[in-house]
């Protein structure tokens, strides 16, 4: 099952791939958008590994307060309390380690926290695109039987096919809906970011 130490070094390989992914993410942000969102992403989890570097939690729910209240604190514009929601239900929706059922109700509620925030449905070229799908094949490799790592993996794909099929999609929420029609024919750089964490999160398991 995936402990403490699982969620500690995901937060370290997430700061490391949303550095490195920096500037693709704010040129994809820069083609329908404000052209921060990697700018936001970096800035968030390099405060996340400072403060679980500073004072280490010590469960998986503790990790992903933190994170929480990181991003919030950090990360201006949307994707701050989109992803500040997503990690304060999933700490509320996790007890102890995680085994292929929990893997699945952090995705659930991760989904269930952006949504709540920002009100976006699938459809809308938003990280709901990669979330939604995410969780949904969380669930199938659980049901499948599968291990935690593998049910992580398999929702990094779909996250990653979800990011990748909102290019023809038109914005009807955020910042990328005030361009209408113009914003088809770009990836959504939330619906990106998404995909690089869970695939960390999946890396971290293996
Ligand atoms: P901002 O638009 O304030 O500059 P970011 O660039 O950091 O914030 O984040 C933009 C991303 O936030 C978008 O690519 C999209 O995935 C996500 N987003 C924006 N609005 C919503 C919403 N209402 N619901 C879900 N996700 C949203
Ligand atoms: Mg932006
Ligand atoms: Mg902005």
């Amino acid at each position: 099952n995936l402990d403490v130490e699982w969620a500690l070094e995901w937060m370290r390989r997430a700061s490391a791939a949303l550095t490195e992914h920096r500037a693709e993410l704010n040129d994809l942000d820069r083609a329908i958008g404000d052209g921060d969102h990697g700018e936001n992403m970096a800035r968030g989890f390099t405060a996340v590994v400072e403060r679980i570097g500073a004072t280490p939690p010590d469960d998986v729910t503790g990790v992903f307060k933190v994170v929480a209240q990181a991003l919030m604190s950090k990360v201006g514009g949307a994707a701050g309390p989109l992803y500040g929601t997503a990690f304060m239900r999933a700490a509320k929706a996790t007890e102890g380690d995680l085994d292929a059922a929990g893997v699945v109700a952090v995705c659930a509620a991760a989904l269930e926290g952006v949504v709540a925030r920002g009100k976006a449905t699938t459809g809308e070229k938003t990280m709901v695109d990669a979330w939604s799908p995410a969780t949904e094949a969380a669930q199938a490799a659980a049901d499948a039987g599968r291990s935690p790592a593998e049910v992580l993996r398999a929702a990094a794909d779909s996250a990653e096919a979800g990011a990748a099929a909102t290019v023809p999609l038109e914005a009807t929420k955020g910042r990328a809906s005030y361009l209408g029609e113009r914003s088809i024919g770009h990836q959504d750089p939330g619906a990106t970011s998404t995909a690089y964490l869970l695939a960390t999160a999946a890396d971290a398991a293996e």
